[in-house]
Order: structure tokens, then sequence, then C-alpha cells
């Protein structure tokens, strides 16, 4: 930096130092640009709440259950996108009733969950949160029928279809997500009953493989940790098995989260920003 330490005075020699001071910008960008211009930038949701109301459980007195019923024999996904906003990139949460082709905002519908069976026998089902053989609450991710009478619910990030040449690929490190991948991330971040209360019960999600191993995405029956989430890689839509270990109204936080490419914008400011931090340097020498 001591090359700002002879600062020029006469009109000709301050166009000469702008011009330096800009292409020193840029070559002070480009010298940064490993730890920070070109890196991933995570795009991460609000957290967004969606309401179950599981056994037709009575609502407390003064509680607003969202107005919206989605119940059997309705095809419903909790929808997590990535939308184009204005020209902002931007997460948008809502429940796609894709039978009745209505879009609902977290906040303006609530499932409902009826349906149950009982537990199988095995530890490998104890996340569900009930013994073996007990029954509890279900949602298969199967579509209902007549003797399979539940919502049928799932998860689904297709409408990022438009966005996917602004996604990253990373890999989550993840036991159930080790690939690389444009992967968006649903994290669950608490379990609750009516507006944060204490949890009627446990909620999970998990999915049986074809080699009859399961996979569980989500339980609240440990508490809820970094390790309760569900990935999935680009535009998707895809059905999970869901369980609620007792009625009660279920308040499910979650945040969605995935990673973009840097965008030319984005790349220009932070070289403006370098810029900035040069010219701030050389103002400070002159006055020492
Ligand atoms: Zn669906």
């Amino acid at each position: 930096m001591t090359v700002y330490s002879t600062i020029p005075s006469t009109p000709s020699e301050k166009i000469m130092q702008t011009s330096t001071v800009s292409k020193m910008s840029v070559a002070f960008a480009l010298l940064i640009a490993p730890a920070g211009a070109f890196a991933s930038q995570p795009l991460v949701s609000d957290e967004f709440k969606m309401i179950f109301r599981v056994g037709n459980a009575t609502v407390p007195s003064g509680y607003t259950l969202p107005t919206n019923v989605l119940d059997y024999p309705k095809h419903v996904d909790i929808g997590f996108p990535v939308v184009n906003e204005g020209g902002v990139l931007e997460f948008e949460p809502h429940w796609h009733n894709e039978t009745d082709s209505v879009e609902y905002e977290p906040g303006e519908a609530h499932g409902s969950v009826t349906y149950t069976r009982n537990r199988p026998v095995g530890a490998m089902w104890d996340f569900i949160g009930v013994g073996s053989g007990n029954s509890f609450f279900n949602l298969r991710s199967s579509p209902p029928d007549l003797s399979n009478q539940h919502l049928y619910l799932g998860w689904a990030t297709e409408e990022s279809q438009d966005q996917l040449s602004s996604f990253d690929v990373w890999n989550p490190g993840d036991a159930r997500a080790n690939t690389p991948g444009q992967w968006t991330r649903l994290q669950l971040n608490s379990v609750t009953g009516p507006d944060g209360s204490a949890a009627p019960g446990v909620f999970s999600m998990w999915q049986t493989n074809d080699d009859l191993s399961l996979t569980v995405w989500m339980t609240s029956n440990d508490g809820v940790s970094a390790a309760d989430a569900l990935f999935v890689d680009g535009a998707v839509h895809t059905h999970k098995a869901v369980g609620f270990s007792a009625a009660g109204i279920y308040e499910l936080n979650f945040q969605a989260s995935t990673v973009l490419i840097p965008e030319p914008a984005t790349l220009g400011a932070m070289m403006l920003g370098a810029g900035v931090l040069l010219r701030r340097v050389r103002r400070e020498k002159s006055r020492g």
C-alpha cells in the first residue's frame, strides 16, 4: 500500500490517479476473489409455520385455526420453491392444493389428520414416538383410497424450475444427501402446540426404501436438531410418510435454504466495495 504515500497534485495526475485506483480496485477484487467474490451464496427463507389439526382435536378458546381445511381426499403439497420476485430470488413457502388448484399462504390453511394405523414392531420404528403395535396418526406416502383415508401430503420445489440455472451445485455432506446436486434443504426448527405451547406429541417424516430400510428425515422424538431436515435435489415433487403420535394441534416451524451461484451484479458490487476500501485507505494515508 506504500504506493499511495505519494499523492499526485496536478489535475492531469489526478486523472491518472483515478485510473490507477480503478485498476487497483479490479486487481484487488480479483486478489480477494477466491475468499469472497466468487464464493457461493446461501439463500435462506424466513421461518414459516404450517399448522396441523390432528384427531379433530379441540381448538383452544382464543386460538384461531387457519380457515381453509386441507383433508382427505385432497392432494396437497407443502411448496418451498425459489421464485423471482421483481428480480430478487427468494423462497415462497405455501400450501399447494393440487386437487382444487389453489395456493394458500402458510397461515391461510391447516392440514387435517384423522387416519390412524398401528406402529410396526421393531426398534427402527421408535422414532414415531409410540410403542410397538400402538396407534398413531399417519399420512401415507401412497395415494389415499377407501381403506386409507388420509390427506395426501407432498413436499415440492417444482416451482423452482425457472430459477434452477441460478442454483449452485453443492454436497450437503449428510448421510441422506451425500452427492453433489442442486439441493434445497427444508429444516424443521421446532414443533409446538398452539401459539408455541408444548407439542401434543411427536411429529415425524420418513420413507420406506426399496430394500425396506427406513430413511427418517425428521422426528421430534429425540428433540429437534439440524438432523431434522429434508433434502431434495432440483425442482422436485415428492411424497413422504408423516406421523403424529397423539391428537392435538401442531405448529411445525420450517426454514428452507439453498446455495446460489453469485450473480454478475453481486460481483460488481463487491468490486465497487473493494474500490471504496482502497480509496479509504488512500485518504487515510493522505491525512496522516
Ligand atoms: Zn404432491
